[in-house]
């Protein structure tokens, strides 16, 4: 008998990866932090000696879901400037905010409410691009959560930075460097959008991500304004604009992509560029529908993100994976475009491409991170259960997540969370909520609604 620290046993585990697979009378064996071996019961039991044995009959075990896009932090801001358009959003609501609050302390305390929120979720990784995020990647390391850590860069000063040299240079010493090799953190660059930043300025970081070999996420063609505006000032749209200043690549993930044209989407393919589709956020802000249907039909990879709680106003890839099946299926006139398999794989195994971890995480191969959620489909809402990815995908709620590993350690047991002290967290997140709530007065609520 070998040993295992964990033997789950699942009533269904879809390990996406072979496409379309649902495996039953299935265990999975974790040691090490890793998926050591997925295999029949019988099996698993004449040769593992688990320390812990975890049944879940009623559960469907998938890979942990990905978030590809957000700004945890700003869960702090959750219903502060609801109901603008996003120019008016980040003008009048969210900057403000921004200038006023943004710390060290702030980013700690709204990070843990965020990763807290999204591993009750089932989500075991996001890619956040924040202020302060050395504070980030600390509360993501000191909480066991996987990360991809975004360094901020605008050409304006804020609390974090002075100027863009000192951007860039507080990415490469406080969040690169430190964490060049660690297994839960991955770092990038993450240029607010064409609008915030000069041609030099994109030149400088290009440079730098080049040297150290990080990619680049930015929100792109996220509304029309953005880009009436890029033409306007710089006679190009943003895309060939980055395009020209070399930044259009494999290693580029375009936030959103809203609006594109069918030559900008055959451009992304050729370049290898990602996208992260936030399509709730695209809603509430009157963004537009990203036209995803286009994109998988170019063979674009497509990951999914929920943006950040401000512009939500949840952090919850489950209710972002539905609402974006919904849209494609919608805005194509045809309910086959975007099954819940393909659904499901842009939460998991695309994201994790985009991303740059593809090898690491994203599926339930053998070898892999154990990055794992379980859902319990024993509920009404999502009972009876003929398919578990069409159950996942079209029924189940964030509650319905009852376990979850990050690296083969249960940070969520049968709905608790194991590593956060949850009425610590939010008696820290009510004393926030007291003090920006006494700062900030929401001029722009009109009185009739
Ligand atoms: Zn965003």
């Amino acid at each position: 008998m070998q040993h295992c620290d964990t033997l789950i046993l699942p009533g269904w585990c879809v390990p996406i990866e072979p496409r379309g697979t649902v495996l039953t009378d299935i265990a999975v064996a974790v040691t090490d932090g890793r998926i050591a071996d997925v295999m029949p019961v019988a099996e698993a039991h004449a040769k593992y000696q688990p320390t812990v044995t975890i049944e879940r009959p009623d559960h469907v075990l998938l890979p942990g879901l990905i978030n590809a896009h957000t700004h945890a932090a700003m869960t702090l801001f959750r219903g502060l400037a609801d109901g603008l358009p996003l120019e008016a959003w980040l003008r009048d609501g969210i900057w403000p905010a921004e200038k006023r609050w943004v710390s060290a302390e702030m980013v700690r305390d709204g990070t843990e409410l965020a990763i807290a929120e999204m591993l009750r979720g089932g989500i075991t990784c996001f890619s956040d691009q924040y202020f302060f995020p050395e504070i980030v990647a600390e509360t993501a390391v000191d909480l066991h959560m996987r990360a991809v850590v975004g360094t901020p860069v605008v050409d304006f000063p804020t609390s974090w930075a002075a100027d863009t040299a000192e951007y860039l240079s507080k990415g490469s010493d406080l969040v690169h460097d430190p964490y060049a090799d660690h297994p839960l953190i991955s770092t990038c660059f993450a240029p607010h959008s064409t609008d915030t930043l000069s041609d030099q300025s994109f030149v400088e970081l290009r440079v730098l991500a080049d040297q150290l070999d990080i990619p680049v996420q930015i929100h792109l063609h996220e509304t029309a304004t953005e880009i009436t505006r890029s033409i306007a000032q710089t006679g190009k749209r943003p895309l060939q604009r980055l395009a020209d200043l070399g930044l259009v690549n494999s290693s580029l993930l375009a936030v959103h992509g809203v609006h594109v044209t069918n030559d900008e989407i055959e451009q992304m393919h050729d370049a290898g560029v990602s996208v992260a589709h936030c399509p709730k956020s695209n809603l509430k802000l009157g963004s537009g529908f990203a036209p995803l249907n286009a994109y998988r039909e170019a063979g674009v990879n497509v990951a999914i993100g929920t943006d950040g709680a401000a512009s939500n106003n949840v952090l919850d890839i489950l209710d972002e994976l539905r609402i974006a099946a919904l849209i494609a299926n919608a805005t194509s006139g045809d309910a086959s475009t975007l099954g819940a398999e393909a659904a499901l794989r842009m939460a998991t195994f695309d994201a994790a491409e985009a991303l740059g971890l593809g090898n690491e995480i994203g599926s339930i191969e053998t070898g892999k991170s154990a990055d794992l959620a379980c859902i319990d489909l024993g509920r009404c809402n999502s009972q009876p259960v003929y398919d578990p990815v069409s159950q996942v995908v079209y029924t189940a709620a964030a509650d319905q997540v009852s376990d979850v590993w990050v690296a083969g350690r249960q940070q969520l047991d049968s709905g608790r969370l194991t590593g956060i002290e949850t009425p610590d967290l939010l008696a820290r997140v009510e004393e926030w909520r007291r003090r920006i709530g006494q700062g900030t007065k929401p001029e722009s609520r009109s009185s009739d609604q």
